[in-house]
């Protein structure tokens, strides 16, 4: 009996190699709290999440270098403009999902399935409430003169800060979008250094009066303790632009099959996970960000910053503009 039990065994430890299930998941995400998200998966379906992370162009590079071999079969970005330029490189490839579809509204994926949004984050103004008796209401007033030496932004390298100009030049036109970055540099109050987390740093520090970040790195430092921030935080008031006119800009962190995915049924498996109730938890509220499905309540921290109206704009066309973006931040001397 008991011999025959080993045998068993043995023949499962040798057939289950051929049985593994894996998935190989190229991300540019770079928050801890995805870490749930992944190991729910893998515990749910059996099927072992093999990780590379890197920056999106990095990523992107990789894919379209490894070509057919390539053994991605997700990538995922934490920006539109990136994952539009994976469709473009051919590194993606189409897929058709109605849990997809169902569930992601059609302003936020593209329309062939190339890609999906998983999470919002809205892009904000944020000011120190004590030094600003007139915070600007909308993006064009950044532009506004009567802000001068007054605002803190990131460099135009950043791909919020292209995707941000890339939705105004799909809203506005190219000329008001030039008029706009141009304004915005004459109002800078330092050349731009750091990440969206040093803009809020400096509203403490007292180097700006006026500062822009997404809106997750504003909610976490509610959430845990972020040197430099925190501990001043209420000081720091905000405002949701645009409300008044095309509603507030949102970018998505997105992600889609590889062309060449050699586990394709994972990779539609996986991000129709990252579509169902439970990853929106983690994907979206773990990070503070902004569910994209509508029946998942935003998470406590990004709630409490109080609800807003999104700019709908297809951000499939916006990531169009990102080339004319650059070139403006260029011509501009947008560092
Ligand atoms: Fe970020």
């Amino acid at each position: 009996m008991i011999r025959s039990l080993i045998a068993t065994t043995a023949l499962i430890a040798v057939a289950a190699p051929a049985l593994a299930q894996e998935l190989n998941l190229y991300s540019s995400r770079h928050y801890d709290t995805d870490e749930r998200l992944y190991s729910d998966f893998e515990e749910a379906t059996g099927i072992t999440i093999n990780r590379i992370d890197g920056n999106a162009d990095e990523l992107i590079e990789r894919m379209s270098a490894e070509g057919e071999n390539s053994p991605a079969d997700v990538l995922l970005t934490v920006d539109a403009s990136r994952v539009q330029r994976a469709e473009d490189a051919g590194i993606l490839q189409t897929i058709e999902s109605d849990v997809l579809n169902e569930a992601i509204p059609a302003n936020l994926r593209d329309d062939q399935g190339m890609w999906y949004g998983f999470s919002q984050r809205a892009r904000m103004v944020f000011y120190a409430e004590d030094r600003v008796e007139n915070p600007p209401a909308t993006y064009a007033d950044l532009a506004d003169p009567a802000y001068e030496g007054m605002i803190c932004i990131r460099s135009s390298t950043n791909t919020y800060n292209q995707t941000l100009l890339a939705s105004i030049i799909e809203n506005e036109g190219e000329e008001a979008a030039r008029a706009w970055a141009e304004g915005v540099v004459a109002n800078m109050a330092r050349d731009p250094q750091g990440g969206d987390t040093d803009q809020l740093r400096g509203l403490v520090s007292g180097e700006c009066d006026i500062a822009v970040s997404n809106s997750y790195y504003f909610a976490r430092a509610l959430r845990q303790d972020v040197d430099g921030l925190s501990g001043d935080v209420d000081s720091i008031a905000w405002v949701f632009p645009n409300q008044e006119t095309t509603g507030t800009h949102v970018n998505i962190s997105a992600g889609g099959v590889a062309a060449h995915a050699p586990n394709r049924e994972n990779a539609i498996a996986f991000l129709e996970y990252l579509a169902s109730e439970s990853a929106q938890e983690y994907f979206a509220n773990g990070n503070d960000e902004f569910p994209v499905v509508e029946s998942v309540e935003t998470g406590e921290y990004a709630a409490s910053m109080g609800e807003f109206t999104a700019d709908d704009v297809d951000l499939a066309a916006v990531a169009l503009n990102i080339p004319l973006a650059q070139q403006i931040f260029n011509e501009v001397g947008w560092e």
